[in-house]
């Protein structure tokens, strides 16, 4: 723990010289003073310069000086808005380095039971969402894990007797199962008579005979067309709702693996996008075309978004907004079902091995191709085979494209040696800290055993060895609040042998550790490193006020702290 070093006086105390081009000031602009200032906080800059500060002033959207709450109170003029802090932290606006928006658009809109334990409270949540809409109108989202209750799939006359009037449909959080109530399967007329579609299952009641209400896997399909059903899942709602939830949040910043990029530019059109989306575009799914063919489409639909974007009066105030900054490319599965590759067989099952998404020759061609378009490229991979692979995928062709590294999404199992092959190819390792307190206890050492146990989720090991590391949540697959995510990286806790307790406490963060991972780091894969990432003068003013300020040495207690305000190029975004 380094010494807390307020800065005052004149040594500490910088200012942008911003009318350096007009050196004899007009009346008017000396009496204009900046737009707000935020005094007696504790900032956490995230700016190596100035780690600490107690003060900062904001002018059109940017810092244009940080330091001492005496020196910065002398700036305020007749326009100035005057926040004061009363002690509480304020950290710059933060960035999630991998997010699913459009997948958590539903939650957004609809109910999210993640990480919920008790049916009862999955319940009242429906109740609440129910009472609040006109009858009739669908309820959909979900992420609820019966795993995490007692293990038993619920019914739809649980639905029933909370939203009698709504049809309600949620998806589990793994998004293999459907929940539904009795309306949902009328109105798609589904009865136990329904041919199934391949691969799906209707799971139904032993005594009546009657669908139970869980559909598996293919046989969610059926409520496709449903009345009503996709006006509930409209995506623009579902952007609006899950870009505002990410500002009530403190997330100012994302780095996004959706598609629908012209609906983002709608919201963005609307004014609505009062969030930075640095979109990792996709190849189309299961395209066989040509790796180059295949990059030469996207950087085309990138021009034309690029241009869309830039014509926008908001990118000149607030910055840019939307841009599709790399491509998202996979190679391989999750733990939880064994299609992680895996360089040695699966403790709890040797005999499955999981095959690759696509061979080594094209993950190669594919990183090549991209390169050669101007696209840093981000793999997911999970298993330390699928690590390795990208790996050497990135030792053929590691170009840099806008001076951006490249990057592996998860990295949950990787060996010692590929660690140094992250630092000594530059790759970013990009990971998210609630996967491992979720499920390491759960289900991933009956996978990987406890021999390989050290091997996974390594972030110190990351940190230590030089890798760049950018943390982030992989939402909706784990919480969207970047304060439980860091926590995650303090305490390390699962629940092993039924007791929630640390386990390789060696590979926990800092709070100043995780705070970059969660602002600057994220900053540095983008084209946005010296505009957004810390609060620094010249930078654009995305921050965070918390509602307390956070202790030295602090852990798992973060989780407790809430955001009480959020701001965008200056604007406050939360709440609105
Ligand atoms: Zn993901």
């Amino acid at each position: 723990m380094h010494t807390k070093r307020f800065l005052t006086g004149t040594i500490a105390f910088l200012f942008l010289i911003s009318s350096a081009c007009s050196p004899q000031p007009g009346p008017a602009e000396q009496v204009s003073g900046p737009d707000l200032i935020v005094l007696n906080a504790d900032v956490r800059t995230v700016d190596s310069t100035t780690t600490h500060a107690e003060a900062f002033a904001v002018t059109a959207g940017k810092f244009v000086a940080v330091g001492s709450s005496g020196d910065i109170r002398d700036l305020a003029r007749e326009n100035t808005e005057i926040f004061d802090a009363g002690g509480v932290t304020v950290i710059p606006g933060l960035i999630d380095g991998h997010t699913h928006l459009v997948g958590g658009s539903e939650l957004a809109v609809g109910v999210d039971l993640s990480q919920i334990e008790n049916k009862n409270d999955w319940l009242r949540i429906i109740r609440e969402k129910a009472a609040s809409l006109p009858d009739g109108e669908w309820i959909i989202g979900g992420a609820w894990d019966h795993n995490l209750s007692d293990g038993i799939l619920p019914t739809k006359e649980m639905l029933d007797a909370v939203a009698p009037n709504n049809p309600v449909l949620l998806e589990d959080i793994d998004g293999h199962t459907s929940w539904a109530s009795s309306l949902a399967i009328e109105l798609a007329g589904i009865t136990a008579d329904t041919p199934i579609p391949p691969g799906g299952e209707i799971v139904v009641d032993p005594v009546s005979g009657e669908p139970s209400g869980i559909f598996k896997e293919g046989a969610s399909s059926l409520f496709r067309g449903t009345r009503g059903l996709a006006e509930a899942y409209d995506v623009k709602a579902g952007i609006k709702a899950a870009v505002k939830l990410a500002n009530n949040l403190g997330i100012t910043t994302v780095h996004d693996m959706s598609e629908n990029f012209d609906v983002f530019l709608s919201v963005l059109d609307d004014g609505d996008l009062t969030l930075r989306v640095w979109q990792g575009a996709r190849p189309p799914r299961g395209s066989e075309a040509e790796p180059s063919d295949i990059f030469a489409d996207m950087s085309q639909e990138r021009h034309r978004i690029r241009k869309h974007v830039a014509a926008l009066e908001q990118t000149e105030s607030m910055g840019t907004l939307f841009d599709i900054g790399y491509t998202k490319l996979i190679i391989d599965g999750v733990l939880s079902v064994h299609t992680a590759m895996m360089k040695e067989p699966y403790s709890d099952d040797p005999h499955t091995e999981a095959e690759p998404f696509v061979t080594k020759d094209r993950l190669n061609a594919m990183i090549s191709a991209a390169h050669e378009y101007g696209f840093p490229v981000a793999v997911h991979a999970i298993g330390d085979r699928g690590v390795s692979w990208v790996l050497d995928g990135f030792a053929e062709s590691n170009a840099r494209p806008g001076g951006l590294a490249n990057r592996i999404e998860h990295i949950e199992v990787v060996t010692p040696d590929d660690v140094e092959r992250f630092a000594s190819l530059g790759i970013t390792a990009s990971m998210q800290a609630h996967h491992a307190t979720c499920c390491v206890g759960n289900y991933v050492i009956d996978r990987v055993g406890r021999d390989r146990l050290p091997n996974a989720y390594v972030w110190r090991q990351m940190l230590d060895s030089d890798v760049d590391l950018v943390l982030g949540s992989d939402w909706p697959t784990s919480p969207f609040d970047p304060l439980i995510q860091m926590a995650d990286t303090m305490h390390r806790e699962t629940r092993i042998d039924g007791v929630v307790r640390p386990w390789d406490e060696g590979n926990t963060l800092t709070f100043e550790e995780a705070l970059y991972g969660y602002t600057q780091a994220g900053a540095n894969m983008t084209s946005w490193a010296d505009e957004i990432g810390s609060i620094t003068v010249g930078k654009w003013a995305d921050f965070v006020i918390l509602d307390e300020r956070v202790p030295e040495n602090v852990g798992r207690q973060l989780e407790e702290r809430q955001v009480t305000a959020t701001y965008l190029a200056g604007r406050r975004v939360y709440p609105r």
